[in-house]
């Protein structure tokens, strides 16, 4: 009798171990079939993200990384669009670049292979890849001494500075005026060059009024418009209208012409950021300014602003689009 319980007992016991492995094993399929399908979801999730789609463009982790840091709709579709190609990563290392511009650049870069691509970039963010004058706006005024007039960016005609100030004889060959603060920097200049180096510093031409520039742009055209765009601005569009810019040349070299040969023009190109100048149409960037170099015009921009363009050895166009208008 007691045989037979103990039997019994053995049996439950047995039947119970039974169970509970039973229990636990489908436990342990019901939790890896739910990590499984919410690894299987989060796949599904992780293919509908930016990350993926560029990846799956034959991307590296490191180039969909620095995409992933620029990235708005336009460039996305682009990229997902468009088989991958070196420079459209390339583009985006380039100092300068702006995602704004992203297909700008590369439309551009398409059509002009043999041009670099710092110079695409400068080229696009500064219009000048769209042509002269093909789209003009009125120019920011809020800007202030950072204002940008160039082939795009203009002045109304009635504008004026109210700071102007008569240039006193001794330092301008005619009758001039600029802004005051032009005005006294350049003064300051002109004397402390004048005693350390014994360069007589003068100015040739400052502040002219809408008028005058039509004036001027009028005698060129009779030769043909062409003509006239690439030896003076159109009304409007002259830096000189801001009351900003100097002509400067010397006693010792009076004219613009052959300017550029002279020591003071080698003086004014390396130092006068000191005082708050930079060259506005330097040589060698001709295709982003828009105008031939010009050995003898000066812009006042202020000392940091001139000491940054200095050193960058950037365009006024190329500090405007970079630094305050992106
Ligand atoms: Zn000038």
């Amino acid at each position: 009798m007691a045989k037979k319980r103990r039997k019994r007992k053995l049996k439950l016991r047995y039947e119970a171990v039974k169970f509970l492995s039973y229990f636990i094993l489908i436990l342990c399929l019901i939790i890896y079939s739910v990590h499984g399908s919410i690894k299987i979801h989060n796949f599904y999730e992780y293919r509908k993200t930016d990350e993926y789609k560029i990846l799956s463009m034959g991307y590296t982790m490191e180039e969909t990384q620095d995409f992933l840091k620029i990235i708005n709709k336009d460039i996305k579709e682009f990229l997902i669009n468009n088989s991958k190609k070196k420079v459209y990563y390339d583009i985006i290392k380039e100092k300068y670049f702006l995602s704004k511009n992203y297909l700008k650049y590369i439309d551009y870069q398409k059509n002009h292979e043999d041009i670099k691509l710092d110079k695409v970039i400068a080229l696009v963010n500064v219009h000048a890849s769209d042509g002269w004058y093909s789209e003009t706006y009125n120019t920011d005024l809020s800007k202030k001494d950072l204002v940008l007039v160039n082939k795009f960016y203009k002045l109304e005609e009635g504008y004026k500075r109210d700071d102007l100030v008569p240039i006193s004889l001794q330092y301008s060959y005619a009758s001039n005026s600029a802004a005051e603060e032009v005005v006294n920097s350049f003064i300051q200049m002109h004397k402390e060059v004048k005693s350390k180096l014994g360069i007589h510093l003068m100015v040739n031409s400052s502040f002219r009024s809408y008028e005058d520039q039509e004036a001027i742009y009028k005698s060129f055209k009779a030769k043909g418009e062409t003509y006239a765009d690439s030896y003076a601005a159109r009304p409007g569009f002259s830096e000189h209208q801001t009351g900003l810019s100097i002509d400067i040349t010397s006693t010792a070299h009076p004219t613009i012409n052959a300017f550029k040969e002279s020591e003071e023009y080698q003086w004014l190109k390396d130092n006068s950021y000191k005082y708050g100048f930079i060259l506005r149409y330097p040589e060698g960037k001709e295709d982003i300014t828009g105008y031939n170099t010009e050995s003898w015009h000066f812009r006042y921009v202020g000392k940091k602003v001139a000491e940054q363009i200095f050193k960058e050895g950037i365009t006024f166009d190329e500090y405007y689009a970079y630094y305050l208008e992106s």
